[in-house]
């Protein structure tokens, strides 16, 4: 074993081989780094230098894999766009183990873009190098948003050629997770009625990911509970910086509760509820607005699988996973409606205060109003009076929609008479003055696809680092895209 490559223990590679299919990565002819994440190596105790050296690269290549090292491509089903999918499986993506980390937290290693495997269907198990500079930008900026997320521990160019749209150039992700287990991995075993595997499933899930539930009278109950509050906290996340994920289907959708598979996503700029990005989705099922409604149809399909867990009586089961289910709302709105709260600085705990920011949504929503910049201007702003509301104001199509909001506003400010400093600093900790833009991600990804320039990518992502900082040196990147730079929608051809 390398005393400073990855120590790796494969759980899930034990679990029996209906759970996944052993494949080995297919090597690439010129691999060349790109983006290298040394502080999420360290929290792997992975020497940051031993995977930027041969044997690291080789890894994160998929040319040769390290002592301990067991890649599988794991299987799972999924409900696309409302569809039944009883078979999509890792067909373009390898967990090549797992590490626990510093913390003691088990993690998983994946290559995306690695390679075919069996459940490639007719894809060539490669990603464009585009498709990796997005989820690399993406995950590592909601991860320094604070939000649950899969990481990005290193983007690789293959030196080689994948044909989308148009040739592009190949590119692997190494993406680490807390887990890569889906309610679409539940349903490849329950919809087929393997209910001793769906059982192997959900105690993997508890041993590893909510040990508590052991405890619980019902462990069952208890872990639906638990992925439904996560998916709810994950969700409400999502709406307060604008995120839309663009393909909700159930096999995106984590049990863990972080945001995982970065495909056709997307950041408000103009706030706008109906919005959607991806080229596919023309019924608007994963809208911004839609988000909350489809996180809990996903939970659904998760409580169907658990049913022949929950109780030896049909009845009382489907009695059990509808109480618990029935909570999702409720939680969302516990989660989401402080965190409005807090975007506008008052007390998170007054639903009178979520309800004023709510307003605010709606007056942005009337005229195509960027809404970082709304959230992040407002935290500029003094209680006592108007005088400085103009850059804010202006920012509205109607700025007398901002006038007669923030009246209300500081009148709510007063009552509860927390002084500016310490108001304004609390905002500034929770809207962003930087988002990942899509044209700026666009940019970044076009000069990787075009020229193999890395810059942009680099820069984007040093500032993203700190989303809550003010970097006065980027107020280019802190911008709305003008029209000629607005990109509407995105693909998913990865
Ligand atoms: P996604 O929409 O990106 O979540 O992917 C849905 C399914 O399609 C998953 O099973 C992927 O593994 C598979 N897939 C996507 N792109 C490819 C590809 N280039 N080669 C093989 N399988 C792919
Ligand atoms: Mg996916």
């Amino acid at each position: 074993m390398n005393a400073t490559g990855p120590h790796f223990d494969n759980s899930y590679a034990r679990l029996p081989d209906a759970f996944h299919s052993r494949q080995a990565p297919t090597p690439v002819a010129q691999p060349e780094l790109i983006a290298l994440n040394r502080g999420l190596a360290e929290e792997l105790g992975i020497d940051p230098d031993w995977l930027a050296g041969e044997d690291g690269m080789a890894m994160l290549s998929g040319n040769r894999l390290p002592a301990g090292a067991q890649p599988i491509a794991m299987g799972y089903a999924g409900h696309q766009f409302g569809h039944w999918v009883p078979r999509l499986g890792d067909g373009r993506a390898l967990l090549i183990g797992e590490i626990v980390d510093r913390e003691g937290t088990r993690r998983d290693v994946q290559l995306k873009g690695s390679g075919p495997t069996a459940f490639s269907r007719r894809g060539d198990g490669r990603s464009s190098i585009g498709p990796v500079v997005r989820e690399y930008l993406a995950s590592e900026f909601m991860h320094a948003l604070g939000i649950p997320t899969t990481r990005a521990l290193a983007a690789v160019a293959t030196g080689e050629r994948v044909m989308r749209q148009q040739i592009e150039p190949g590119g692997i992700l190494c993406r680490v997770a807390n887990s890569h287990v889906r309610v679409g991995t539940f349903e490849f075993f329950a919809r087929s009625k393997r209910d001793d595997e769906v059982r192997l499933l959900a105690d993997y899930v508890i041993e590893r990911h909510y040990p508590d539930c052991r405890d619980a009278t019902n462990p069952y109950a208890s872990l639906l509970l638990q992925v439904i509050d996560r998916q709810a906290r994950l969700i409400a996340d999502w709406l307060r910086v604008g995120f839309i994920h663009g393909v909700m289907n159930t096999d995106n959708c984590s049990v863990v509760g972080e945001t995982i598979d970065y495909g056709p996503f997307g950041f408000l700029d103009t706030f706008d509820q109906a919005t959607v990005y991806s080229s596919i989705d023309q019924g608007g099922r994963y809208a911004y607005n839609q988000q909350p409604a489809i996180a809990h149809w996903n939970l659904a399909r998760l409580c169907e699988c658990l049913l022949p867990l929950l109780d030896p009586s049909r009845e009382k089961s489907v009695e059990i996973a509808n109480e618990v289910l029935q909570t999702f709302p409720a939680r969302f709105e516990s989660y989401f409606h402080p965190g409005l709260a807090a975007k506008i600085g008052l007390d998170p705990d007054r639903e009178e205060n979520a309800r004023l920011a709510l307003d605010l949504m709606d007056a942005m929503a009337s005229g195509a109003t960027d809404m970082t910049l709304v959230f992040r201007g407002l935290g500029e702003l003094p209680g006592a009076g108007p005088d400085r509301d103009g850059p804010v104001r202006e920012l509205f199509s109607d700025p007398d929609l901002f006038d007669s909001w923030a009246a209300r506003w500081r009148q709510r400010v007063a009552a509860e008479g927390r002084g500016d400093a310490t108001r304004q600093a609390a905002m500034q900790q929770v809207n962003p003055a930087f988002i990942l833009r899509n044209h700026l991600a666009q940019q970044a990804v076009d000069a990787a696809i075009d020229r193999l320039d890395f810059e942009p990518m680099r820069r984007l992502h040093k500032v993203l680092s700190r989303p809550f900082d003010d970097q006065p040196e980027a107020a280019d990147l802190a911008r709305p895209p003008r029209l000629d730079e607005r990109v509407l929608t995105t693909f998913c051809g990865t």
